[in-house]
């Protein structure tokens, strides 16, 4: 499809998708998987550690569950390879299976190539764990940058339909401060990949993300809450982000420093009653569904349940 079609056709959804316009994803990863951190254990001690995920992924899955909602579940490579019935589980209850990458490293400090090979690796392995295609990616800590110009080619050239690494605010890693707030077609030598940036709200002076991460496990619910109405009247999406430790306060500690483990491990205890709380508010679909409300794709969700 061109991209004018394209356009057409998403003006012609909007006001379909405006009733399930809040997207829930989940970046499906263990306690371990902490980027840029000299204590985390590297890639070849993760299978001796003790997995802590099925129990939270799945207690999340239900909470979603419960609220009637479902979610973009980005699994890694690595996990899904590990856990397979986790992917096929996702699948079955029907949230879209997407990617994280297969080995959660940094975009910004891989080689073009490098990152082609973990976004290919990681589509077939989630893939053949799924029984079904994977459509979306999303970077490890968002890790999209003016230094990795040529991400978005690289994800065409591995499969991939759409893309969910743009952080438009100031980030540890990654953040791209100019960037655009709305999803929209980006395009590339090897042709066109949509993009949807993590949603940002202008507070205090700066950008802001409270629907994912410290701030959301953070920031009251009704500050959250009234940033999310006002998101939607301006015509976004708002996309909520979380792991599967964010609601496991029984989880291993990894030593760090002060700031690190507050923005880590801030508010953990209350983090699923919160979730759970907004849900009801807010209703979720995932990218792939708000991608066909709004005209932008025929690709169906939840495939391997079919
Ligand atoms: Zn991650």
């Amino acid at each position: 499809m061109q991209v004018a079609e394209r356009q057409r056709s998403a003006t012609r959804g909007a006001a379909v998708w405006a009733s399930r316009a809040c997207i829930f994803t989940v970046d499906v990863e263990d306690w371990f998987h902490i980027l840029d951190l000299p204590s985390a254990p590297g890639i070849e001690q993760w299978d001796q550690l003790p997995s802590r995920l099925e129990g939270n992924f799945l207690r999340l899955l239900d909470l979603l569950e419960e609220a009637g909602s479902v979610s973009t579940c980005f699994f890694l490579g690595w996990v899904a390879h590990r856990f397979p019935h986790l992917v096929r589980e996702a699948a079955r209850r029907g949230h879209e299976v997407a990617s994280h990458g297969y080995a959660h490293r940094l975009a910004y400090r891989m080689s073009p190539l490098e990152f082609y090979r973990d976004a290919l690796k990681a589509r077939q392995v989630i893939e053949d764990a799924a029984g079904c295609p994977v459509y979306g990616y999303r970077a490890a800590g968002f890790s999209l940058t003016s230094r990795t110009p040529w991400l978005h080619e690289k994800l065409v050239e591995a499969g991939y339909l759409y893309d969910s690494s743009v952080f438009p605010a100031r980030r540890n890693h990654g953040g791209l401060t100019g960037a655009k707030r709305e999803p929209g077609w980006v395009r590339t030598p090897a042709g066109e990949i949509a993009e949807f940036p993590v949603t940002v709200v202008p507070l205090l002076g700066a950008r802001l993300c409270l629907f994912g991460g410290g701030y959301l496990r953070l920031a009251p619910l009704g500050l959250i809450a009234r940033m999310a109405r006002r998101v939607l009247r301006e015509g976004r999406p708002v996309i909520f982000y979380l792991h599967p430790r964010e609601i496991d306060p029984e989880q291993p500690r990894l030593p760090m420093p002060v700031a690190r483990r507050i923005r880590c491990y801030v508010n953990i205890g209350g983090t699923a009653h919160k979730v759970a709380t907004l849900l009801r508010q807010f209703p979720c679909g995932s990218f792939l569904a708000w991608m066909e409300d709004a005209g932008w794709t025929k690709a169906e969700v939840g495939c391997a349940s079919k």
